[in-house]
Parts: structure tokens; C-alpha cells; sequence
């Protein structure tokens, strides 16, 4: 993705109205008052909430995310599956 006129790449955070959770998300950059609808986000590029990485806006990241992150800074808590994943790529990058 293109940086914008600001020279960035927009990082969102939803926002929220009185308290409550909307679907809409904000750029937290303190010269960007970019926002848009969560369905617009889904398939752009972004930069993580954390790491500052570019990844792609999935589905998931807008339905269950507050700061939308990139997948490395989203492994906190994994199911069985994806330690198994995990491990053989690090067995395999253990071998190399
Ligand atoms: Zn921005
Ligand atoms: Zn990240």
C-alpha cells in the first residue's frame, strides 16, 4: 500500500460511541483523522496496532479486534492446532 499524504500507513483502533463498540475504525496517528466502516478495511493493507508491520485487514481482525495487529503480534493464545503449525516451522528452521 502506498503511504498516504501523511507519509504513513494508517493503524486502526475502533471506535467506540458512548461507550459502546462500533464496526467503524480510526487511524491513531495523531495527524490522521482517517475512519472508515469495518467492511471497507476488509483485504486493505494497514500497520500493526503493536509492531508497526504492514498486514492485510482479514475478517476476523474487524469482527474480534479492538487494535487491528498483524498475525505475529496476535499469538497470544493459540488452539492445539496452530501450536502444532508453529512447531514444525521451527523444526524445520531448526534443520536449516
Ligand atoms: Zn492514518
Ligand atoms: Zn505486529
Amino acid at each position: 500500500m502506498e503511504p498516504n499524504s501523511n507519509g504513513h500507513i494508517h493503524k486502526f483502533k475502533r471506535i467506540l460511541k458512548k461507550g459502546k463498540k462500533t464496526s467503524e475504525f480510526g487511524c491513531t496517528h495523531p495527524h490522521c483523522s482517517f475512519t472508515r466502516q469495518a467492511d471497507y478495511l476488509v483485504g486493505k493493507a494497514a500497520a500493526c496496532g503493536y509492531c508497526e508491520k504492514e498486514f492485510i485487514i482479514s475478517r476476523f481482525d474487524v469482527n474480534r479486534h479492538g487494535i487491528l495487529h498483524c498475525k505475529s503480534c496476535g499469538k497470544g493464545k493459540k488452539k492445539p492446532t496452530d501450536n502444532l503449525e508453529a512447531n514444525i516451522e521451527q523444526m524445520l528452521k531448526g534443520v536449516v
